[in-house]
């Protein structure tokens, strides 16, 4: 299994002030210096994005924002563009989060991501998560994406999905991509599982052969303890 494959989120949510977000992630480089294959990538408020960038400049974490508007320029009060997300050095976004359709009523259409539900809808609300938010992508787009399953009831509760739950959905996931573009473009997805993820249970949760990383919360808000994280797999 290749390291390389595995990529890990930071999803710092509304948290951290620019001046702890630059420390933040000075700590986690210093931490993670030894890690070479696996993807890093940290994701801090649209306002720490620069000072983020420039701590990072020439390293190897990468930078991703936590959401984004599809226009380019325009009379969009309070939006972000994907140019502008470059712009500043990002090379990922956050799109579909489940708090970002909880409290913003964001829906399926610009959803790349997905989510889902404890309960026997399991499948249903994943396929459904999944084919409306690919809808159009290409298999070099795709191949690009990468996509979280993360169970509502996991998020910040401290109850993560089991390995075998996790690898289930995972599993269905992929074969969904391997349907709609072929097999060997869904073996090159990444999906990550999200929810409730610590240093104490990534290893068996990464474990899981379509369990290609972890989109991580609370505990990347401490560069130690995401550090772990990172460093279980390789
Ligand atoms: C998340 O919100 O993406 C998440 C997985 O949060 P937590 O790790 O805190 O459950």
């Amino acid at each position: 299994r290749r390291c390389e494959h595995q990529s890990f989120v930071g999803n710092w949510k509304l948290n951290k002030t620019v001046r702890e977000a630059a420390a933040l992630v000075t700590s986690l480089q210093t931490l993670v210096a030894d890690v070479t294959d696996v993807e890093i990538v940290v994701a801090p408020v649209f306002t720490g994005l620069s000072a983020v960038a420039q701590a990072l400049a020439g390293g190897d974490i990468r930078l991703a924002a936590q959401d984004v508007f599809w226009e380019d320029s325009g009379a969009f009060t309070g939006e972000v563009s994907p140019g502008m997300l470059k712009d500043v050095g990002c090379d990922y976004v956050i799109i579909g989060h489940s708090e970002r359709r909880q409290y913003f009523s964001e829906t399926n259409e610009n959803a790349k991501a997905l989510r889902s539900e404890r309960t026997g809808k399991t499948g249903a609300v994943v396929k459904d998560h999944v084919l409306n938010g690919i809808v159009g992508l290409s298999a070099d787009q795709i191949t690009s994406t990468v996509i979280a399953y993360e169970p509502v009831w996991a998020i910040g509760t401290g109850h993560n999905a089991t390995p075998d739950q996790a690898q289930e959905v995972h599993a269905l996931i992929r074969s969904l991509l391997s349907e709609i573009y072929s097999p060997d473009v869904a073996s090159q997805v990444r999906i990550q599982y999200g929810g409730s993820v610590k240093p104490d249970n990534a290893a068996a949760l990464i474990a899981q052969p379509d369990v290609d990383g972890a989109l991580v919360g609370t505990a990347s808000w401490e560069a130690e303890s995401f550090a772990q994280i990172v460093k279980v797999v390789c």
